[in-house]
């Protein structure tokens, strides 16, 4: 499929199940040395299939064992010849060898990802096109698959990953890092931490919790990241049960990154985190990296759903109720600048004008807005059946908004949500202003 908003991202053609990543990287150098063994299944008849990855040197390419040709262009794409055709149906892996030193890409509205070199290591983040700079694969969020991520650093570097760490090797120097992501996961939400990180194991009532922090954000960051547990048994409650097999955070250094990304199973966070961003990131596992967008015009159905989580959390803690919140957003009275107050009705959440504008105000707080106003319209019993309801029958896979709004409409037959749909989540404008 063509994504709306980044239509030269990702491919069609085939199905990726799984990448098996061996990465080698020097902090020193910035210099990265990859193998990237991907199993996918052709969708179609192919003579060639495209790849992306951004920058590095692409050294061999291998199609179900044989030597194939490859060729860059464009941007990012790497269109692979296998020597044999490949049959609809067929199940086929491709190897690719690489180096070079990978890139950091700024996004269409002026934030940093890919590969970010940090004080003695690096950190890569993926949302929504990041990762092609260290891995090539299928680079959208509609094509999610396992992961084994192994990277070897200088011996007393850490590297910290997604999933759960299978295994940790010293030799000649280096220090090698086995981590394995067994349930599918979009490559926006894969991440490498790389640094002198202290990791810490706990449980959350029997789900393994690894944490990695930055040594000199261990005392700042304490308090909250030790409430892990406590945050995600409240999630557990309100959305079902965790969709991975781990959870935990990965904390660095403030300026390693200009903003906190949910990364599937270990969020990251620039700095220690306040409770709320901790919410929100962990919302995400359910909703954003369990039920994934479509498409990037879906991004609403992140970012509503983990800002509407913030809101929860204040309710059940003392804070401002969800009803709060929404009444002071449509007054204009959340933000203290009135230019933040407007920005929220910028454009309507389910349609931003741009891929500059995914990350904007309407995405995350009339997002959660849409959220507070189907809750006011079947009822606190019904809203949350729909909350646990949409990340079981989503679980581990896509979804678009018609998804959504077709699954509201089918917990609750005798509502009329037009108006709603009409108005907060397609309008243009704040609904009711004359
Ligand atoms: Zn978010």
């Amino acid at each position: 499929m063509r994504d709306p908003y980044f239509p030269k991202s990702g491919n069609g053609g085939y199905d990726v199940t799984h990448y098996g990543l061996t990465l080698d990287y020097e902090p020193g150098t910035r210099r990265l040395v990859g193998k990237a063994e991907i199993e996918a299944r052709a969708e179609r008849d192919l003579s060639a299939l495209n790849l992306d990855l951004k920058g590095m040197e692409v050294k061999s390419v291998e199609v179900a064992g044989k030597a194939a040709r490859f060729n860059r262009s464009g941007d990012h794409e790497l269109t692979v010849r296998p020597r044999d055709d490949l049959e609809k149906g067929a199940v086929f892996g491709v190897v690719v060898r690489y180096s070079g030193a990978p890139e950091t890409i700024t996004d269409p509205d002026g934030s940093k990802e890919g590969w970010l070199p940090t004080e003695g290591g690096a950190l890569a983040l993926g949302e929504p096109t990041g990762s092609m700079a260290w891995f090539p694969g299928n680079h959208h969020p509609s094509d999610k698959a396992s992961y084994d991520i192994t990277i070897s650093v200088p011996e007393g570097l850490k590297a910290v990953s997604n999933g759960e760490l299978r295994k940790e090797t010293r030799s000649g120097g280096r220090a090698v890092f086995d981590w394995h992501v067994g349930e599918p996961m979009a490559s926006y939400v894969a991440t490498v931490a790389v640094g002198d990180f202290e990791m810490r194991r706990s449980e959350a009532d029997g789900l393994p919790v690894l944490v990695a922090v930055e040594p000199d954000q261990v005392a700042e960051s304490e308090d909250v990241i030790g409430r892990i547990p406590e945050v995600v048994e409240w999630a557990e409650l309100n959305f079902g049960p965790y969709p991975f097999s781990s959870t935990g955070a990965i904390v660095g250094r403030e300026g390693d990154a200009g903003y906190a990304l949910e990364t599937q199973n270990r969020p990251v966070f620039p700095g220690a985190p306040g409770i709320e961003l901790l919410v929100h990131e962990l919302a995400h596992q359910w909703y954003g990296n369990s039920v994934t967008p479509e498409s990037w015009r879906d991004m609403w159905l992140n970012e509503g759903f983990a800002t509407y989580a913030e809101w929860l959390w204040a309710e059940d803690h003392g804070g401002d109720s969800a009803q709060d919140v929404f009444d002071a957003l449509y007054e204009g009275d959340y933000f203290d600048k009135k230019a933040d107050s407007d920005a929220v009705w910028a454009f309507p959440p389910a349609r931003p004008p741009s891929a500059a504008h995914i990350s904007d105000s309407p995405v995350y707080e009339r997002g959660a807005m849409v959220l507070h106003k189907v809750r006011e319209a079947v009822g606190d019993e019904v809203f949350y059946d729909i909350l646990r309801g949409w990340a079981a029958g989503r679980r581990h896979g896509n979804a678009d908004t018609d998804d959504f709004t077709a699954y509201v409409e089918k917990k609750a037959p005798d509502e009329d949500f037009s108006e709603i749909w009409e108005d907060w989540l397609y309008g243009e404008g704040r609904p009711g202003s004359p």
